[in-house]
């Protein structure tokens, strides 16, 4: 049989320019922290020993002045993020936010991101006709370059390399474009 060939066009509208291009490492947040620190007066800190009494806070360090007993700094970390604003209507708190992360790595991110055509494609054996995005295609990374291995299997008869696929390149899709971002 001969194997019915066809040409997979890039989307010229769904091309972007990654803004990342070229990072290895992606921080995922997690969980945020919510510190704070304080110095004042007694009056004051007894007010943050009433959110810690209720465990929205916790003081955990402690500074008493010798020179001067009216005043007193301490730190410590929020707990209850619904009671955020209640907590800062205190006099002298400093809230700070430390944003927790796990960092990915990755292979580089390409410069571009974009999508093929769905076009009707066709199986060689059974004669069906089917989108291309029905095909099993795989996709592979080269050179950081994306690659698409043309393995195809019919969705209906699931005859493997049942078309040829060839796919457009990034490079050649910019040069339809016709634009200045080509390099
Ligand atoms: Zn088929």
């Amino acid at each position: 049989m001969d194997l019915l060939k066809y040409f997979i066009e890039i989307d010229l509208d769904s091309i972007n320019v990654n803004a990342n291009a070229g990072n290895t490492i992606t921080h995922i947040p997690t969980t945020i922290e919510v510190k704070f620190d304080f110095i004042g007066d007694y009056e004051n800190f007894n007010l943050l020993k009433e959110f810690e009494k209720d465990k929205t806070c916790v003081i955990t360090e402690i500074t008493y002045f010798e020179s001067n007993d009216k005043i007193i700094k301490c730190n410590g970390i929020l707990y209850n993020p619904n009671k955020i604003s209640e907590f800062k209507s205190i006099e002298y708190v400093n809230i700070e936010y430390n944003k927790n992360y796990v960092i990915l790595n990755h292979f580089p991110i390409p410069k571009y991101s974009f999508k093929y055509i769905d076009s009707e494609v066709g199986c060689s054996e059974c004669g069906s006709k089917f989108n291309f995005s029905e095909l099993e295609a795989e996709e592979y990374d080269f050179d950081g370059e994306d690659y698409y291995d043309t393995t195809t299997k019919c969705p209906k008869c699931n005859t493997w390399d049942c078309c040829e696929i060839e796919y457009e390149t990034i490079k050649n899709a910019l040069i339809r474009l016709n634009t200045n971002i080509i390099k």
